[in-house]
């Protein structure tokens, strides 16, 4: 992959996007090309889901396994059908409450989608996303848009442009700015392809949510507190999913999540702040324990607060941005503190425990 392109960057209004920006941006698209651009989840790096080169330079770009299937995505539910074989009576019920939404579905997919994007599984993964930007660019290239995150691989995701840029500068044909991302983590992807529906990775609507939706309890995959699982199909008894076998969301300093009550992890990062005098350590909490720090005269090297035990969705949207800022400053270790996994909690443990490789203090 020796072939640096010319990144260009275009700002672009995240509630009106400029017609001429998003025109350009579309020149790109049908001709093959990369585009990053803003979701509600996170930044995706979106080519044209039809044509199998252009998906092709999206793996390029990001350094990911041809194995890890990408989601497609669509700006209105027929075009979400025109790509699947089967639409369930549960896709409709999900689709009318989720969509436009962080809610992705997986579905037989029908012959017109590539085994390039799909990575030559007999299912597509379908999202309608719900972020202007994103849907003036499918509608505008004419074709639904198979787009990752725009980070390299294994990173965590990016939720500002600045992200993709330092990952994906020099790789990919043009970054649309359109200011930080909402939600902050990846959608909630629900597999519905199988006998019963399950949950391959929680996100921005809650497993609850699914819940009452489908009037149903929805399993959970096995993997999806588990961090990176060795188990197969004989071990969890249910087929693996393809985006759980490989190292994600992790920054460059090792992850430690910190387990207990929030007394009980406050207190457990000061020992280990004691007694590692010489360990860059970064400390990502939470406001109700931020002022312990100080007040016991703990002093790591980069202490970030992501937000409110009492609101998990603010935790979730600054955790990836924490993360990159604390390889920024260069620290050895980062004490995560944990919250429930209740809510988009679920989300949040979830990509913690990937990032950390299920290390825990
Ligand atoms: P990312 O694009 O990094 O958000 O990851 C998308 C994830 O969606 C992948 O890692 C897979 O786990 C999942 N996925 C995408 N397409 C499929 C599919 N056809 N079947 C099962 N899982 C899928
Ligand atoms: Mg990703």
């Amino acid at each position: 992959m020796e072939n640096r392109k010319e990144t260009r960057i275009l700002r672009v209004d995240p509630a009106h996007p400029e017609s001429a920006v998003i025109e350009a941006a579309a020149e790109v698209i049908k001709r093959g090309g990369t585009v990053a651009f803003p979701t509600e989840t996170v930044y995706g790096l979106g080519a044209d889901a039809l044509d199998a080169k252009a998906v092709s330079e999206i793996f390029d770009a990001k350094g990911r396994p041809r194995g890890n299937p990408l989601i497609v995505h669509i700006a209105s539910l027929a075009q979400g059908r025109g790509l699947v074989a089967h639409w369930p009576p549960a896709a409709e019920l999900l689709a009318r409450k989720f969509w436009p939404g962080p809610l992705t579905l997986i579905l037989p997919r029908a012959s017109i989608v590539p085994d390039e994007v799909t990575a030559g599984l007999p299912n597509v993964a379908l999202r309608f996303p719900a972020h202007p930007v994103a849907l003036a660019l499918i509608e505008a290239g004419g074709t639904p848009i198979a787009a990752p995150s725009a980070n390299l691989s294994g990173h965590p995701s990016p939720t500002c442009s600045a992200h993709v840029l330092a990952d994906l500068a020099g790789k990919v044909d043009l970054i649309l700015d359109g200011g930080p991302t909402e939600v902050g983590l990846e959608s909630t992807i629900l597999d519905l392809s199988r006998p019963r529906p399950v949950l391959l990775r929680p996100g921005g609507v809650s497993r609850e949510a699914l819940e009452a939706v489908l009037e149903k309890e929805i399993q959970l995959y096995p993997a999806v507190l588990q961090g990176v699982s060795g188990k197969n199909k004989e071990e969890t008894g249910v087929a693996p999913s393809p985006g759980t076998r490989f190292k994600h969301y992790a920054p460059a300093a090792r992850v430690v999540m910190v387990t207990g009550t929030p007394e009980q992890q406050a207190d457990k990062i000061i020992n280990y702040l004691a007694e590692h005098p010489g360990v860059r350590v970064g400390v990502l909490t939470t406001v109700e324990n931020s002022s312990f720090y100080q007040a016991k005269g703990a002093a790591p090297a980069h202490l970030e607060t992501l937000g409110s035990r009492r609101s998990p969705e603010e935790i979730a949207n600054r955790l990836f941005s924490a993360l990159r800022k604390c390889d920024e400053m260069g620290v050895d270790v980062i004490l995560v503190e944990t919250i429930p996994v209740a809510g988009i909690g679920l989300a949040v443990m979830n990509r913690l425990s990937r990032a950390a490789e299920n290390h825990a203090l």
